[in-house]
């Protein structure tokens, strides 16, 4: 079997500020998708989480690469957001980057699992973060919107040249 591994869109793509499409039933394409989003971040120790605009597709998918968690999320929807921690975070679309995000601390969050099938968990602290990261990516949302001014004054520069090298490469390549 052929394990197609996709390319990552970097901060400046504009795929990763697009509000996605709702999946309502995982068919052949979305199977495609999951199976080949798997192989793309798998087995890379680092990497916890892929959302589908990620890799330019526009839908309300994402997975999580966590020992006995849930692999796959479709069509995700937060019921419940309580209290409040911050940590570090990063994302694959920001190499090198990583910015405090404030966020809930606890979560109920229900979604489609990879067999169609309605599910709904309650999770906490890292968990609940990796989840709400992901569904972010879903509606365009990124990390550099939770940023302080100050950390923001700090990065901009950075963030304008990866922006501005992003950009450069989506010309090249199409
Ligand atoms: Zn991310």
């Amino acid at each position: 079997m052929i394990k197609t591994k996709l390319k990552i869109r970097k901060y400046g793509d504009p795929c990763l500020r697009k509000k996605s499409e709702s999946v309502k039933k995982i068919g052949p394409a979305e199977r495609m998708l999951i199976d080949a989003m798997l192989n793309t971040i798998l087995d890379k120790e680092t990497e916890i989480g892929l959302a589908a605009p990620q890799i330019g597709i526009n839908k309300k998918i994402f997975i999580v690469d966590l020992p006995e968690f849930p692999r796959v999320f479709v069509d995700p929807k937060i019921l419940k957001k309580e209290g409040q921690t911050t940590m570090e975070e990063g994302c694959l679309s920001f190499p090198g980057f990583s910015f405090e995000v404030k966020r809930p601390k606890r979560i109920v969050v229900e979604y489609l699992n990879e067999q169609n099938k309605k599910c709904r968990i309650e999770c906490e602290d890292f968990l609940a973060r990796v989840i709400l990261h992901e569904t972010d990516h879903l509606n365009g949302v990124l990390i550099v919107d939770y940023v302080s001014e100050e950390e923001r004054m700090q990065n901009q520069k950075a963030l304008d040249a990866l922006a501005e090298k992003t950009k450069k490469e989506l010309k090249i390549n199409s």
